[in-house]
């Protein structure tokens, strides 16, 4: 039986919201070579900027020079992440002023009929599948992993002061330990990467049902980033979105 070959597209879109003074947030993909990568960088002055964009950069290049080396690709994908972390930590070794810069990442890697999702941090994936969506992704927050445990509800999460505090970030650390997990793709799929300032703002039954029209991708990039802008815009906000069709 012939299986239909499954394509990829994408569209993304970054802002610096509505109070923040520069975009910290970073994003890249080539839909050629099948992956996405968005980033959310911190630390004082320009660091966090230089964290998200080192990251993206290293992941990107590393990944795409080595995607056709034969190894499996969540392994090329991990080594490129790795990659990465050392990239941004022995560049924040060397000058002091980028001490301690970092940043969160979420990829997907897709090819055929196969996906895999790896993050570092609270940036997150969703993948929407027949108008319903499902978040992918573990933040790697203090909040979360107290909700995780039954030690926190929801609603005290998204107001405790410490619902910034991520647990694991890329380039803070000698070595870094990202979550993959892995997936079937089916034709119509959707998936989304943004950073939390996407989430923050909105509802995940708000993104669904914004993301549910069956628009160009440009155009549900722009009608989530503007609801994100319309509900505070108190942070960057990016997306990317990634269809898979038959
Ligand atoms: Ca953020």
């Amino acid at each position: 039986m012939a299986t239909a070959v499954i394509r990829y597209t994408a569209a993304a879109l970054t802002d610096r919201g509505r109070k923040r003074p520069t975009n910290e947030d970073a994003f890249g993909f080539s839909v050629e070579h099948g992956i996405y990568v968005v980033c959310d960088g911190m630390g004082g002055a320009a660091a966090g900027e230089i964290a998200s964009s080192i990251a993206v950069d290293e992941i990107l290049h590393q990944f795409s020079a080595r995607r056709d080396s034969g190894e499996p690709l969540p392994k090329v994908a991990l080594e490129a992440i790795d990659g990465a972390n050392e990239a941004i930590f022995t560049r924040a070794q060397r000058n002091q002023r980028l001490n301690g810069m970092g940043t969160t990442l979420v990829a997907l890697v897709a090819e055929e009929r196969h996906a895999w999702v790896l993050n570092v941090g609270d940036s997150r994936a969703y993948r929407l599948r027949e108008g319903r969506l499902q978040q992918v992704t573990l933040d790697h927050s203090l909040v979360e992993e107290q909700v995780r445990m039954g030690r926190m509800s929801h609603a005290e999460a998204l107001r405790s002061p410490l619902r910034n505090v991520i647990t694991r970030a890329l380039g803070t650390q000698s070595s870094v330990t990202p979550d993959c997990f892995e997936m079937e793709t089916e034709p119509g799929d959707v998936f989304m990467l943004c950073s939390d300032g996407l989430t923050r703002e909105l509802t995940d039954r708000t993104i669904e049902a914004l993301l549910k029209p069956n628009e160009a991708l440009e155009s549900r990039c722009a009608v989530l980033i503007d609801a994100a802008k319309k509900a505070g815009g108190h942070d960057n906000i990016t997306c990317i979105l990634v269809q898979a069709a038959a």
